[in-house]
């Protein structure tokens, strides 16, 4: 038996004991050694319920840990790597999938919001496809846990077609928003600077290494420009989703530049009037992102996040603020949920209460 956090109903998340699931085929075990807690759990667990209101179900879809047992059409040699898991589980059939796409797919199954995901002891991953090998023994399944929020975070700074100089500003100092500003530095990008409105976000940015302007308090614009030698951004990456954000977006890039919309929206955005004729005027490119790629055309985002975590060039786990065994995740959750607890990145390690 194992334990499980499941989500019996919308406000329902609970740990049961349920038996411990036997790969088949070409399915693999994984012990799971930590899955974060992504900003989309808390509306799923609170507001939402699962995507197809199916019940009981594991959440989480952050995860990483080690392949324990394999059936009997997969690699044994699989057994002992650790590694990150890629959760969506496409049709391979509809036109994104048969091109590499399978972030977009049409009719997707999804480990940790269709289907059992990581708030486990284990899980069952479908096939060895899903699965992203890391090669340093010194990389934990905590770093493995980050790939995920990591590697929209590098997505995002390759949709903004970042040039080696160029200056990026970014909206949103969480996990995602920390993580696209240091990728932003190892793709050659000049003065980079985040943006918030939380002071603590503001001040833990600033305890890791960025540079954060107070949203509400500052003038963004202008203290943009103080940064970088008076030029506007030549890429903004909006990561909040508010419209106060996307107007202040439009604002602070340069003409020709790009903004990178990453942020989900939850209500709707006005685009005031100056701001719309900004677009136009300054021949802006709006580019959405949707996920992240995981195809070796042009090359897969996961496997280069692995191997950045690998070789010490991309930190990841400092981020983490908080960390809960098994039992206390629901507890968690609720704290996040209430605002009792300010978190940069909060997960369940199975390292904690073992
Ligand atoms: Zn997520
Ligand atoms: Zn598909």
């Amino acid at each position: 038996m194992m334990k499980a956090a499941r989500l019996h109903a919308i406000g329902d998340f609970r740990v049961d004991e349920v038996s411990i699931p036997q790969p088949q085929g070409k399915q693999l075990l994984m012990r799971i050694g930590a899955c974060g807690i992504c900003g989309s759990d808390i509306p799923r667990v609170f507001e939402l319920g699962t995507s197809k209101q199916k019940y009981p179900l594991v959440l989480g879809h952050e995860f990483g840990g080690e392949i324990v047992k394999v059936g009997n059409q997969a690699d044994l040699a699989l057994v002992g790597k650790h590694g990150a898991i890629f959760p969506c589980i496409p049709c391979r059939f509809c036109p994104p999938c048969l091109s590499g796409n399978y972030a977009m797919c049409l009719d997707y199954d999804y480990l940790g919001s269709r289907s059992d995901g990581g708030f486990a002891e284990y899980c069952l991953i479908p096939s060895s496809w899903h699965f992203v090998e890391s090669h340093n023994v010194q990389t934990t399944d905590e770093a493995l846990s980050m790939v995920e929020p990591c590697t929209v975070a590098q997505h995002a700074v390759r949709r903004g077609d970042l040039r080696a100089g160029y200056s990026v500003l970014i909206f949103g100092a969480g996990p995602i928003g920390i993580m696209a500003a240091r990728w932003a530095h190892i793709f050659g990008a000049g003065t980079i600077a985040l943006v918030d409105v939380v002071e603590d976000k503001i001040s833990f940015a600033k305890q890791h290494g960025q540079i954060c302007l107070h949203g509400g308090k500052e003038d963004v614009n202008a203290a943009f420009r103080a940064l970088n030698q008076g030029r506007p951004a030549d890429i903004v990456i909006e990561g909040t989703g508010t419209q106060a954000a996307l107007n202040q977006a439009i604002d602070c890039v340069r003409t020709f530049g790009t903004i990178v919309m990453l942020g989900n929206p939850h209500k709707d955005t006005t685009i005031q009037l100056g701001c719309h004729s900004s677009i136009l005027r300054k021949e802006l490119n709006l580019v959405g992102v949707w996920n992240s790629h995981y195809f070796d055309l042009p090359i897969n985002e996961w496997v280069y996040t692995v191997k950045m975590i690998d070789e010490k060039k991309m930190m990841v786990e400092d981020l983490v603020t908080h960390r809960c065994g098994i039992d206390e995740l629901p507890q968690l959750f609720d704290d996040i949920y209430e605002k009792k607890v300010s978190i940069c990145k909060a997960l369940y390690s199975a390292e904690v209460g073992r």
